[in-house]
């Protein structure tokens, strides 16, 4: 077929082919092409950043923390996000590499942040599933703190549910080994992976960082109210403190605060930023 282009793949051991779509392969060079470019930015070591997002209590209103958001200043495409390039770098296995970095950067500034600002609590990182199960994690968290002298607790780890189901026995242990260095452990995007009271229970975490989608829909859909209110009040009944992302409105807010969630993050307060 005219639109078809054959190339000869390796399958299974053996020599086959296997038809692409030119479309196809131009999302493979577009990977591809994104990766290399992914790889070089590592080595000039100036195109990715971490942007900061404020936290906020929503009992004092003072920003009483921080969450560290990669962005890289692509050469051509501007400023991206993670949702641009975390697949790339996830199955590159660049993102060992990227997060390791990434560490040591966001305690350099709560550092800076904790010698001037008094309220400052937290300095959060988010890590990814790879990063959690197949990087010497530990070491590079425990690193990061000793090159910048960072008292642990100040920083806290961002987890998603799914790194941890992966591999539930490993991942306890795993949450202990972090937890002994003194790091706070907090779910990201809690509700919306494979939710398990269990290890709420079994886990060594302090806090549950409640979705964005829950959020959204907190003031015209009773669902995500109720399912927000549930969060808050199971995080008080294990003694675990609650963050809600992505609060856009003040009626959101509200809400938040009437439901006993300890602290706020979103464009309400502050989209993320570089320190300066
Ligand atoms: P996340 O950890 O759930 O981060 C929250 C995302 O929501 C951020 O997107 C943030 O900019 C955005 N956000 C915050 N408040 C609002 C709001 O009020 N409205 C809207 N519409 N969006 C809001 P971002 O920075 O694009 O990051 C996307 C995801 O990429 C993050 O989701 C996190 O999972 C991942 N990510 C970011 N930085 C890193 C990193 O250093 N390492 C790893 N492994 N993943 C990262
Ligand atoms: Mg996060
Ligand atoms: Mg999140
Ligand atoms: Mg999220």
């Amino acid at each position: 077929h005219a639109d078809t282009a054959m190339y000869e793949v390796k399958n299974n051991g053996k020599n086959g082919y296997q038809f692409f779509s030119h479309e196809m392969h131009k999302s493979l060079m577009n990977r591809l092409q994104l990766e290399a470019e992914l790889r070089e930015a590592i080595s000039l070591g100036d195109q990715l950043q971490l942007h900061y997002q404020p936290q906020v209590s929503s009992l004092s209103g003072k920003v009483v923390g921080y969450e560290a958001l990669l962005r890289w200043n692509h050469p051509t495409k501007g400023m991206l996000s993670p949702f641009d390039f975390i697949a790339i770098a996830e199955s590159s296995g660049l993102i060992i590499p990227i997060g390791e970095w990434a560490l040591i950067e966001a305690c350099k500034k709560a550092k800076k942040i904790h010698a001037a600002d008094s309220h400052f609590t937290r300095m959060a990182v988010n890590l990814s599933a790879l990063q959690f199960n197949h990087a010497n994690i530990v070491d590079h968290v425990n690193n990061a703190l000793l090159l910048t002298s960072l008292p642990a607790h100040l920083l806290e780890l961002e987890i998603t549910e799914s790194a941890i189901i992966s591999n539930v026995d490993d991942a306890i242990a795993l949450l202990f080994k972090l937890k002994e260095l003194g790091v706070l452990l907090a779910i990201d995007d809690f509700g919306t992976g494979y939710s398990s009271l269990n290890y709420l229970k079994n886990f060594p975490i302090d806090t549950l960082k409640i979705d964005k989608s829950f959020v959204d829909g907190i003031v015209n859909n009773q669902k995500d109210a109720a399912i927000a209110r549930t969060i808050v009040q199971l995080a008080l009944n294990l003694g675990l403190g609650t963050i809600a992302e992505g609060v856009e409105h003040e009626e959101q807010y509200e809400l938040l605060k009437a439901m006993g969630c300890n602290d706020l993050q979103g464009y309400l307060y502050g989209k993320p930023l570089a320190l300066e």
